[in-house]
């Protein structure tokens, strides 16, 4: 099973970045070749390819699973950055964090208008950075194909921001 293989090999870090945090880290997966492969193919398995144009990664540990998925998918991937880091022309959106905000970009021209994008990241907390690449893909022109995380904080409800964009919103493990 790969809910028990991926709740052994994930680490909870008390107290990270911030006191209070159970931070859930997930290096030791990627010390495991055949579980990152089992990773990459049950987050494809639920997913229509016919459905999706590209996969979006959100910086930075949606960019160690993203691209893999994306080539498992046979789609284009695109980065989604802090503010500052994409060199070309950005568009770029705020959200609120716990405390204060964050700043997320994407290339103006990632993708073509009409586009419809997959949305990936390590984990799904709050979803304020989620629903903020929501609204990014919107903005140039593109739609939400659905969302897939390795994890899912369930008792923070990430899942209620996001409904608005799509329904597919799936997990490989969640913590209630
Ligand atoms: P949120 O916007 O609240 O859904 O937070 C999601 C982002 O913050 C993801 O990019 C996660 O990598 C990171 N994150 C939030 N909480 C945790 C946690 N407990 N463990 C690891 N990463 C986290």
């Amino acid at each position: 099973m790969i809910e028990q293989r991926l709740k052994s090999a994930v680490r909870d870090v008390l107290d990270f970045p911030k006191p209070g945090i159970v931070f859930k880290d997930i290096t030791p997966i990627l010390k495991d070749p055949q579980l990152c492969e089992a990773v990459v193919e049950c987050m494809a398995e639920p997913l229509d390819a016919n459905t999706i144009d590209m996969v979006a990664g959100i910086e930075s540990r949606g960019f160690l699973f993203g691209p893999m998925l994306a080539q498992r998918l046979g789609k284009p991937f695109v980065p989604i950055r802090k503010a500052g880091k994409l060199p070309y022309t950005t568009v770029r959106e705020e959200y609120a964090l716990e405390y204060g905000c964050a700043t997320i970009e994407i290339h103006s021209d990632a993708f073509a208008p009409g586009s419809r994008v997959l949305v990936h990241d390590d984990l799904l907390a709050t979803g304020g950075t989620v629903a903020a690449t929501s609204r990014l893909i919107r903005r140039l022109g593109g739609s939400v194909a659905g969302y897939t995380f390795i994890i899912s904080l369930d008792f923070l409800n990430g899942r209620a921001c996001l409904a608005d964009f799509s329904p597919i919103i799936h997990s490989l493990i969640g913590y209630d």
